[in-house]
């Protein structure tokens, strides 16, 4: 077919190539498609031959219109334009082309065109649903792979989040992970020996090491360090972790007790001994290690705090050690930790008290001093001797705003026995370290002694003999100020320290208190002679020095009478009368010294 074919009827029949041609024409600018001209006229010409075949046909089926309608849009005809032209021409061309104009033939033909019409119409929507539905697919497609592409991302920040960048080992997110993992598997198979194990192992002084050797230098040992202790985790069945800074945890799943874990422990630690090789330097380390063995409610973060205590038990015993996790000693120290913060409050709520045990005159059997001892009248807990707060209350620096406000309490006491009782006892105080190096002791003593009333000479300081031999310089001055002001000074607990008795002559004391532990020796049927001598060496050594000596500890009559016989001026003890309240002291004061009498013998027991 080519461009110039006539269009027309002639004597051999209807030109319906002719036809398809003025048709090609006709739509020619309303049609985008992928047909090129031949392709169009052919592909019209066809469409012509049914066209004509269905207007002359026996019986009429307007269905091929409809069919033509539908071929128009598949072969991409779809523009509306393109349907207008089709119809003008169809309608103003086709009879002449066919050679009808009759009454049947205008009917078959608005009947095929209005089919056709329709055909097209429908065709072209049902496209653009099609194209919709493909769009629609296309979008579902689109966010399926975006949530891909998103788990994917998720799972790679999830995976780094789970890991030390350093090292690459699970980092402490990463093994929180797996410790849940393995509480669980733990948690199935309950009835089975075999437990999780976790090791924190942290290397001792890594701080100091990297100051000197600068941080890409202690980046590059940590990762000498992990790969090493990786290889062994990897030969011993565990998993390592790093945690934070030089700290690492191994995981020993399914060990069989706390030696198997501790043993563990011995050889990550063996293994990190051997010396480390980081650039050109040969760098040596030690570690401490804190063992949990068993996973306390598969809750990981617990068994990490657990892990992480114990290795702050090994790392305060000195370190290059592990220490095994113990629930009664940790319960012991959290115990500890509350009673130390609940120091202050009971302080200002005056829960301190004192009670007083007398010093008494071996020979005359009359109270010569009484110690104030401290108590802490707790809430809850009752009455606590001293070891359960004096060295917490040391190791808080709360004993010297405790120690001074016992001190005036035992001055206010003092000071009203100093009224009702013709020769009053004086009464002895214990001082500590901390209270002796402060600053302004002699002052505040001072200032205690005037608001109270109480004569100095009424006032003993027991220091113990640490302490006393400690001082020095100022402290020295001191104890010095101390005796000026008229304060009596005693050595405690003396002869259980390396006390150098020459240094003692240079010591402004006035007495000295012989440590519980000789008269102990005293007990007993069969007395050891060398235990007597080196309390009677004791005692002549008080005397030589002008001192007036006092035993602790006399339990029983026979200590008292030895204790005499020594030379000995006071005793101390429950045979002697044991710690009483002010109360009773102060009734008991009123009785037996108001009149100046003397007890003949040790106090009546009702005392004790
Ligand atoms: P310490 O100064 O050696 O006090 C003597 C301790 O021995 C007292 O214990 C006393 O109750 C006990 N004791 C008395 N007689 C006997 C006896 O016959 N046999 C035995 N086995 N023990 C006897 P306490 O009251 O528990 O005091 C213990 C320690 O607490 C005192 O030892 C002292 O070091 C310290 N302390 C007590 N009160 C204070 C205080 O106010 N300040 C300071 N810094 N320390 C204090
Ligand atoms: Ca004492
Ligand atoms: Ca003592």
């Amino acid at each position: 077919m080519s461009r110039s074919a006539p269009a027309g009827t002639s004597a051999a029949g209807p030109d319906l190539a002719g036809f398809a041609h003025e048709w090609a024409v006709a739509i020619g600018d309303t049609a985008l498609v992928p047909l090129d001209w031949p392709g169009r006229v052919e592909f019209l010409s066809g469409l012509a031959v049914r066209l004509a075949g269905a207007m002359t046909a026996r019986t009429f089926d307007a269905t091929v219109g409809y069919q033509i309608g539908t071929e128009l849009v598949a072969a991409d005809f779809t523009d509306p334009d393109t349907l207008g032209a089709t119809v003008v021409l169809l309608t103003g061309r086709l009879p002449a082309v066919l050679g009808g104009s009759g009454v049947r033939a205008r009917r078959r033909l608005a009947e095929l065109v209005g089919a056709l019409s329709v055909g097209h119409a429908r065709a072209v929507r049902d496209r653009a649903l099609d194209g919709q539905e493909a769009v629609r697919r296309a979008a579902v497609e689109a966010r399926a792979r975006a949530e891909i592409a998103l788990r994917v991302a998720q799972r790679q920040l999830l995976e780094a989040s789970l890991h030390d960048p350093l090292t690459g080992l699970p980092n402490r997110a990463g093994l929180h992970e797996r410790l849940a993992r393995l509480g669980t598997v733990e948690d199935a198979r309950t009835g089975q020996d075999a437990r999780t194990a976790v090791c924190v192992i942290a290397l001792d002084a890594f701080k100091g090491l990297t100051d000197s050797l600068g941080p890409r230098l202690g980046d590059r040992l940590l990762v000498t360090v992990a790969a090493r202790l990786t290889a062994f985790a990897l030969h011993a069945g565990c998993l390592l972790a790093r945690l934070d800074g030089a700290e690492f945890a191994l995981v020993v799943p399914g060990s069989a007790g706390p030696d198997e874990a501790a043993k563990a422990a011995d050889r990550a630690l063996s293994v990190l001994r051997e010396p480390f090789h980081v650039d050109d330097h040969e760098l040596r380390v030690r570690a401490s290690v804190g063992v949990v063995h068993g996973l306390v409610d598969g809750d990981p973060v617990e068994v990490m705090r657990a892990a992480e205590i114990a290795l702050h038990w090994a790392q305060a015993d000195g370190g290059d050690r592990w220490a095994l996790f113990d629930p009664d000693r940790n319960a012991a120290q959290v115990l500890r930790y509350q009673m130390s913060a609940a120091l202050p409050g009971a302080l200002s709520r005056g829960e301190f008290t004192l009670a007083y045990q007398p010093l008494v005159d071996l020979t005359s059997g009359r109270i010569a001093g009484l110690e104030a001892l401290a108590r802490w009248q707790h809430p809850t807990l009752g009455e606590l001797p001293p070891d359960r707060f004096i060295g917490l209350a040391e190791d808080t620096g709360m004993i010297v705003a405790l120690g001074l406000r016992l001190l005036e309490q035992a001055c206010q006491h003092a000071a009203r026995w100093q009224q009702s009782c013709r020769r009053p006892p004086y009464v002895s105080v214990n001082l500590a370290a901390d209270q002796i190096r402060q600053v302004g002791l002699t002052a505040d003593i001072a200032a205690v002694l005037e608001r109270t009333g109480l004569r100095p000479n009424q006032l003993q300081l027991e220091i113990t003999e640490g302490s006393a031999f400690e001082v020095a310089g100022e402290t020295l001055a001191t104890l010095r100020a101390l005796a000026d002001l008229g304060v009596r000074l005693a050595i405690d607990d003396f002869g259980t320290g390396y006390a150098n008795h020459v240094y003692l002559r240079t010591l402004p004391v006035h007495g000295l208190k012989l440590d519980g532990t000789f008269v102990r020796s005293l007990r007993g049927k069969r007395i050891d002679a060398r235990d007597v001598a080196i309390m009677t060496n004791l005692i002549d050594l008080g005397h030589v020095l002008d001192l007036t000596v006092t035993a602790e500890g006399v339990e029983n009559a026979a200590q008292a009478q030895r204790l005499q016989e020594m030379g000995c001026d006071l005793g101390q003890g429950w045979h002697l009368g044991r710690p009483t309240s002010a109360e009773r002291v102060g009734r008991m004061l009123a009785r037996f010294q108001g009149g100046g009498r003397r007890t003949t013998r040790p106090l009546p027991r009702r005392h004790r």
